[in-house]
């Protein structure tokens, strides 16, 4: 049985310590729920930090911890006060969490912190090394460990790599401020699958990538240079049947049995039968809208006086990060706050705003659930809000409001709520009166929609969907593996070729040959190139073929006095050595005048953007071009270009940065063919690396060796990584065949 490591800041467990025993209790958290429904079937182990500081336990004592972490398979990171200070407070908290929930103005930036915080990291790196005997999986959670991935990556590169974010990921605009954002990012994509809540957070994220590194993003997943990273978004769930169950169970009980809360608001319901209890339960933190949600009450106690005995808020404000400047800050503002409407709006009998500043036992907070007939969750930004998600699945006769920020990822699952802007009192009132009036059968329809949504998709199948699109992404890279030229296919292609006295060498130039430049002309053959072109074209039984989208023009001033076969445009024109050069197929460039125009169009639109003309073809370049905006006017412009090639009998090509117009039929592997029926081969390698070598690969005989640069599918028989290792391929290829003429 493989291992599977889960990795988080927190342990899910309770250490309880007193002189002489030690007692660690398991967390019911929501994380450990779905973790525990996945780490079933395997060896699996938690590593994270306990939350206690090991410096002031005796050596007994910590031997006591270890071996009850032990017995819950936790491992334990050890954090110093300082880290704890700097890593967790600082940097995690004061940097990380402000600046991904748009709270810029609380961002402080302390180049302290960021080191403590890459050290953490590597601390828990260093753990999972000491666990990783027989790993098969590493899932890793949340916005305290954005490094690690990388940090596991590098050393273990076969261990498969989840990643979870459990906050929002924000636009680029805010996440571009961070000094080390770059380092986050390559942090990030460490992991061969990257999870988020939403799809705004992944496509945020996305972007991020695309505009701060600049790979290739082909849907939801990163092309780096030797792997391919999957994004995906997963909306966690939560323990329906737990909270559901507890509901019911608490509804039961006779009176004896229940609890404190319950019997006060039952008590208090049977005074004033009228009243409607509106909840609010959150994590007393900056992001969650306290003040907002007080001060919309506010206004519909004055906009709505008819209301005012008939609504009472129950605000449940649970302690939170008590040592941060803010939060205490908040803490005497929501005092303050609720201080001034209650003492506006009591009467001898009411208080319109109940306010507790504590945390509830899971039974009291059930029963606040199941009995409030609203719930007021208006967090300014929230990653997805649980809350509110338990508020609903407590419901159990269907009865019930869920009044829900926009701003929280849980809106996005749960548009049958009332959805409201949390900046917007006056729309926070209105939803209010009209939750008060919903009708009974429209409040259970729409929970009805809900309560079925939110069991479905439980804390269960969330992680088991993270997990099984996890391994579908080690399945991807298998394949990818499958293809990849080891160092035995490249001794057995090498042997094929020195059989043959006829070979032919088709080799596509930019991305195969040499690197990308902004400027294209900037990509000019240098003196090793040359060089081994030419070992390559001196045998008398090679002949090599440089296949390209190029123009002759280029084509010419590098290539001119060389004993090569010059192919280009795709296909259009061929140069034997020392030849003049010809057209393969007669074509018609009229057409031209017709697409220029709109192409210009686009060069305006697009800064960085050019036209490049070729004989036979039209190119729109957008590699300089800011890559979100290229990337969009791309999509435009095939879309505007759709009709019009079909009338004129042309075809689009798609190549890497580049849009190309061009005659319909004309390909690399038309011109390959032909020049075989010419010249035919008995051996025949081809290498290349965007999708327009396909056409080559798909035409060629099924002996023939096809390779493909790059890591995205391909019909070529084998891959390799960039164009550094087809040039040690060909110098290993070269060193071959002299040892057959040695
Ligand atoms: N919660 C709790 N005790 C309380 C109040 C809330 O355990 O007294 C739990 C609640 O059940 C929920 C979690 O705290 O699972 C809050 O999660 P949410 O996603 O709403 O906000 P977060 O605090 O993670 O930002």
């Amino acid at each position: 049985m493989s291992r599977f490591l889960i990795i988080s800041n927190r342990l899910p467990v309770q250490i309880n310590l007193s002189e002489d025993n030690i007692e660690v209790t398991p967390s019911v958290g929501g994380l450990a729920t779905g973790m525990m429904s996945v780490s079933k079937s395997s060896d699996s182990l938690w590593i994270g930090w306990s939350g206690i500081d090991k410096e002031k336990l005796s050596d007994d004592q910590r031997k006591m911890v270890n071996h009850a972490l032990k017995e819950e398979n936790a491992v334990d990171v050890h954090l110093t006060q300082d880290e704890v200070e700097l890593y967790y407070e600082g940097f995690s908290n004061k940097t990380i969490w402000p600046l991904f929930h748009y709270f810029n103005q609380f961002v402080i930036y302390e180049e302290e912190q960021w080191q403590a915080y890459q050290q953490v990291n590597q601390k828990f790196a260093d753990v999972i090394a000491e666990n990783m005997e027989g790993v098969d999986k590493i899932w890793i959670h949340d916005y305290h460990l954005l490094l690690l991935p990388q940090m596991v990556k590098k050393r273990f590169p076969d261990a498969t790599i989840g990643f979870f974010l459990h906050i929002p990921f924000p636009s680029y605009e805010l996440f571009r401020i961070l000094p080390w954002r770059n380092e986050i990012i390559r942090g990030m994509l460490g992991a061969d699958l990257l999870g988020f809540h939403t799809f705004d957070y992944e496509r945020h994220f996305m972007s991020a990538v695309r505009r701060l590194l600049g790979y290739d993003i082909n849907i939801n997943e990163i092309n780096l240079p030797r792997r391919i990273v999957k994004v995906d978004n997963f909306p966690m769930g939560i323990d329906y049947d737990k909270f559901h169950n507890m509901a019911l169970a608490s509804q039961k009980r006779s009176v004896r049995e229940k609890s404190e809360v319950r019997k006060e608001l039952e008590r208090y319901y049977l005074l004033y039968p009228e009243t409607k209890f509106i909840l609010s339960i959150d994590r007393l933190d900056y992001t969650k809208g306290i003040i907002n949600r007080l001060l919309a009450f506010e206004y519909f106690l004055k906009e709505y006086p008819e209301y005012r005995d008939k609504v009472t808020l129950v605000l449940l404000a649970v302690p939170s990060r008590i040592g941060v400047e803010q939060y205490q800050q908040m803490k005497s503002e929501v005092d303050e706050t609720v201080g001034r409407i209650n003492g506006e709006f009591s009467s001898i009998n009411r208080t319109p705003i109940w306010y507790f500043y504590r945390s509830m036992p899971f039974e009291n907070l059930v029963d606040l659930y199941n009995y409030c007939e609203i719930a007021l969750i208006t967090p300014i930004r929230d990653g997805m809000n649980l809350v509110a998600k338990e508020y609903i699945a407590s419901k159990t006769d269907g009865r019930g409001v869920l009044i829900l920020s926009e701003m929280a990822g849980a809106s996005k699952e749960m548009s049958e709520a009332l959805i409201i802007n949390p900046n917007n009192k006056a729309q926070i009132a209105q939803a209010i009166k009209k939750a008060i009036e919903m009708p009974l059968d429209e409040q259970i329809e729409r929970n009805t929609v809900l309560q079925k949504r939110l069991k479905r998709y439980d804390i269960e199948k969330w992680a088991t969907d993270f997990l099984s699109a996890l391994d579908k992404v080690r399945q991807n890279e298998q394949k990818y593996l499958a293809k990849k030229l080891t160092e035995a296919n490249k001794n057995r292609i090498i042997e094929e070729l020195k059989e043959s006295n006829n070979r032919i060498f088709f080799l596509d130039y930019d991305g195969t040959l040499t690197d990308f430049y902004d400027n294209p002309q900037h990509a000019k053959p240098d003196a090793e190139l040359y060089s081994l072109l030419d070992q390559i074209a001196e045998d008398p039984n090679n002949r090599v073929v440089l296949i390209s989208g190029r123009d002759r023009q280029t084509f010419e001033e590098w290539f001119g006095d060389k004993p090569y076969t010059l192919i280009v445009e795709h296909g259009v024109w061929i140069r034997s050595a020392g030849s003049d050069w010809e057209m393969i197929e007669q074509l018609d460039d009229t057409w031209k005048e017709k697409i220029r125009s709109s192409l210009e169009f686009y060069v305006d639109r697009t800064p960085g953007s050019f036209v490049e003309e070729k004989n036979y073809s039209l190119v729109w370049h957008y590699r300089k071009s800011d890559p979100e905006l290229g990337l969009n006017r791309a999509i435009e412009l095939k879309d505007e270009l759709t009709s019009l090639v079909a009338n004129l009998n042309l075809e689009i090509l798609e190549g890497n940065k580049v849009i190309e117009i061009k005659n319909r039929g004309i390909n690399k592997g038309r011109a390959a063919q032909k020049l075989l029926q010419l010249n035919p081969a008995d051996k025949i390698i081809a290498i290349g690396d965007d999708w327009t070598d396909e056409f080559l690969f798909s035409a060629l005989p099924p002996d023939a060796i096809s390779i493909k640069v790059g890591m995205a599918n391909t019909l070529a028989g084998y891959k390799v990584e960039n164009y550094e290792e087809v040039r040690d391929l060909l110098k290993e290829i070269i060193d071959g065949e002299q040892g057959l003429t040695d």
